[in-house]
This record gives structure tokens, sequence and C-alpha cells, in this order.
């Protein structure tokens, strides 16, 4: 039995493109009885409420479920960090309906500029909270759109404004130093301001109150975007103990302590990598959470047939950073690459894990190539 809380599966790594309006909502979800063999899953469509673990049962809107054996792939949801007014102030990337919004709203504040006659310079600043893969991803899609909504409603780009604030002193550490000087080297080319070791300490009617040299300051915008923080499902704090943010340590196997029958896996597991002090919750990723994914199936067959199961081990083949769609960076089998080979690196990864599930029919319709 399969339970989802909507009818539709949405690339949650196109939420960027959404966000910006790059990417049409629609052609980042698909039904998701339309990758399924029914004659195999009972697909419903039910929000989860409660897990009881000792139970064996799973609580939803549309009534309690038994289980045998439980695989928790709740996902993401925006981390704030308890900062004040985020929530209230600032748009989060969750969902393909926060996504929504966002382009909508970015749509609405260029044309009201182009409406009005007393203009209101903030309806054409963005501020972005945070330079981690989802801030600038959603930077190379907003670079991208800006002159588009330019063009629409006859706006003079250079009265645009958008700014990404970060509050470590050196962004995207995972990349080396021409990788990331690549990319800021590109957004800033394309108007984009960035405000590095500039921690946002509030959020507002009027934006983000940030701190410089101790001492606070607000930076005014009619669009804020959170993009500095995610978090597992808040269902796992719920229902399981020693969960942090929404994540918890899994086994080898992707189990959970004392609990045989459950697995966990995708944004709520932490994978464990690394020896002794070093060791650390792997970064939650779509590539790791595929990977997951396939060996869970697998192990669930094996407890069916009370077989041994394996060891997870995660094989890492690098990471690529989008700018846009014709642009991008990236570490790909240990190779550094840049331009149009990683956009077309990006393209294939995100087709391809629409081919894994969809097969051709899916990946066709809404893959990136055609
Ligand atoms: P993240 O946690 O990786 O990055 C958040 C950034 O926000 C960090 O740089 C952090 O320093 C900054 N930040 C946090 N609090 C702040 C504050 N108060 N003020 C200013 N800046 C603040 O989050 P993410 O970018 O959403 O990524 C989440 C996960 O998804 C990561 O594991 C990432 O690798 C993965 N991801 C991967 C890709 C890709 O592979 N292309 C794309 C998107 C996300």
């Amino acid at each position: 039995t399969l339970i989802n809380k909507n009818e539709y599966h949405y690339e949650s790594t196109w939420l960027h493109e959404a966000s910006a309006g790059t990417r049409e909502y629609q052609d980042c979800l698909y039904p998701i009885a339309s990758v399924l063999n029914q004659s195999k899953v009972d697909f419903v469509t039910a929000e989860v409420t409660k897990i009881n673990k000792d139970e064996k049962t799973v609580e939803t809107t549309k009534g309690t479920f038994n289980f045998d054996i439980l695989v928790v792939a709740l996902g993401f949801e925006s981390e704030t960090f308890g900062i004040t007014g985020m929530k209230e102030h600032a748009f989060q990337i969750e969902n393909i309906n926060t996504a929504r919004r966002i382009a909508t709203h970015i749509e609405e504040r260029f044309a009201h500029y182009a409406n009005s006659t007393d203009k209101d310079d903030k309806d054409l600043a963005i501020l972005v909270g945070g330079a981690g893969f989802t801030g600038i991803e959603l930077l190379g899609e907003l670079a991208e759109r800006i002159p588009e909504l330019c063009k629409e409603y006859n706006i003079d780009q250079s009265k645009v404004k958008v700014t990404c604030v970060e509050a470590a002193p050196k962004m995207l550490p995972m990349f080396s130093e021409t990788l990331v000087k690549y990319v800021v080297d590109y957004l800033e080319a394309r108007g984009v301001e960035f405000k590095i070791a500039t921690p946002i300490v509030a959020a507002n009617e009027n934006g983000f109150v940030v701190k410089v040299d101790e001492k606070e300051e607000q930076l005014y915008a009619n669009t804020v975007i959170w993009a500095a923080g995610v978090r597992g499902s808040k269902l796992m704090e719920e229902s399981f103990d020693g969960v942090k943010r929404g994540r918890i340590v899994v086994r080898e196997d992707l189990r959970i302590d004392g609990y045989d029958d459950i697995f966990v896996i995708g944004d709520c597991s932490a994978v464990m990598a690394g020896e002794g002090d070093n060791k650390r919750p792997l970064p939650t990723t779509a590539q790791l959470a595929m990977q997951q994914g396939e060996f869970t199936a697998d192990a669930v067959k094996r407890l069916l047939n009370n077989e041994k199961l394996a060891t997870f081990e995660y094989d890492d083949k690098g990471t690529v950073c989008s700018l846009g769609s014709h642009d991008g960076v990236g570490v790909v089998f240990g190779k550094e690459i840049t331009g149009k080979k990683a956009a077309f690196m990006k393209k294939l990864i995100d087709t391809r894990a629409l081919f894994k599930i969809g097969g051709t029919g899916v990946a066709f319709k809404k893959g990136k190539f055609l």
C-alpha cells in the first residue's frame, strides 16, 4: 500500500524552477497512478497524521492502516531555525504549491510596478536567504526569468535588485574555489548581489533584518524567499525517539534501532558516514534518496523471504548545480565541469530520475530534452 497526500508526485529537485517561473508547475508533476502497477500496489490518497511504531499502525485522514513492514519516506520541510518572522513574512520553497505562489507573487509585483503611478522600487527587489544549492539554483533561474518579465512588462532591467544573503563566510564549501568563482561571476554578471558572512536574524513586512558588524540592518524587498534550511518531516519527532530536525539515524540496512520492520529513507533519514569524531550524516540529496529507494525495495523482498539484508553503501557519483537551463557547475565522477556541459549533465540527471520511476512515457512527457 502506498499512502501519499497528493494524487500527484512532484519533482522536489525542480522546485527552484517552478518558484522562479521558468518552468510551469504542471510540468514538474505527474499522476502517481500513472507510474504504478495497480494490480500490485494499492494507492491511497491520504495524509499520514501519526505513526504508531509499537502498535504497528499508521493513522491517516482516510483511516488507520496496519503494517507488517513500514517504509517511511515523508520528505522534507523548510527549517527556519526559529528566526523571528521568517514563517510569516518569507516564502518557503517547500512543495509545488509554495513554489507556485512564489512565481505568481514575483510576476504580480512586476505587473504592479508597471501599472502603478507611484512606483515602489521594492516591487522589483527580491531577497533570497541562503547560498546553498537551493539558493544558488533559484538565483540561476531568476537570472533567466527576470529579463523575460522586464520585457513583458516593459521595465528597465537595471531597476531590478536581486540580493542573496548568506551567513557563512564561504559559500558552497563542497566546491573548489574555481567553481565557486564561476558561480559568483555568472550570477553577478546578471545583476545578483551577494552579501556573504551576513546572517539573517529576522524577517518582517519590509524584508530581512541582517547582522553587519554586530549591528542590525534592514534589507528591503517586496519578495522575500527563505532558501536557507531544510529538515525532515515534523511527523518524525511525533512518532520516533532521538529525532533531530526531522531526521533519525538509520542502521546500515536503513532500518531504525529496535524496529526491524521499519525503514526510514530520504530526507527523514540520517545515514552516518565517516569515522569517530568525523562521523556525520550524509547530506540529504535526491541521489542518496534514489539509491535508498532501490536498496529498500530489495531489502523488503529479502525480509519477506527470510533472507539476510545487505549493507547500504552510498555511491556518490557527484553533484551538479544548475545556473538556469543553459549553464551550471559540478563535479561528476571526480571531474569538475562548467557551462553547457554541466547544464547538459543536469538535464540528463533530471530526465534519468523520471525514467527510473515512470519509464519512457514520463521521461518523454516531462523530461528536459524535448
Ligand atoms: P543547505 O542547508 O545546504 O544551505 C543553506 C544555506 O543557508 C547555507 O549556506 C547556510 O549557511 C545558509 N544559512 C543558514 N541560516 C542562515 C541565516 N540565518 N542567514 C543567512 N544564511 C543562512 O540547504 P539547501 O541549499 O536547501 O540544500 C538542502 C539539501 O539539498 C542539501 O543537502 C543540498 O546538497 C541538497 N540540494 C542539492 C542540489 C543539487 O545537487 N543540485 C540542489 C538543491 C539542494
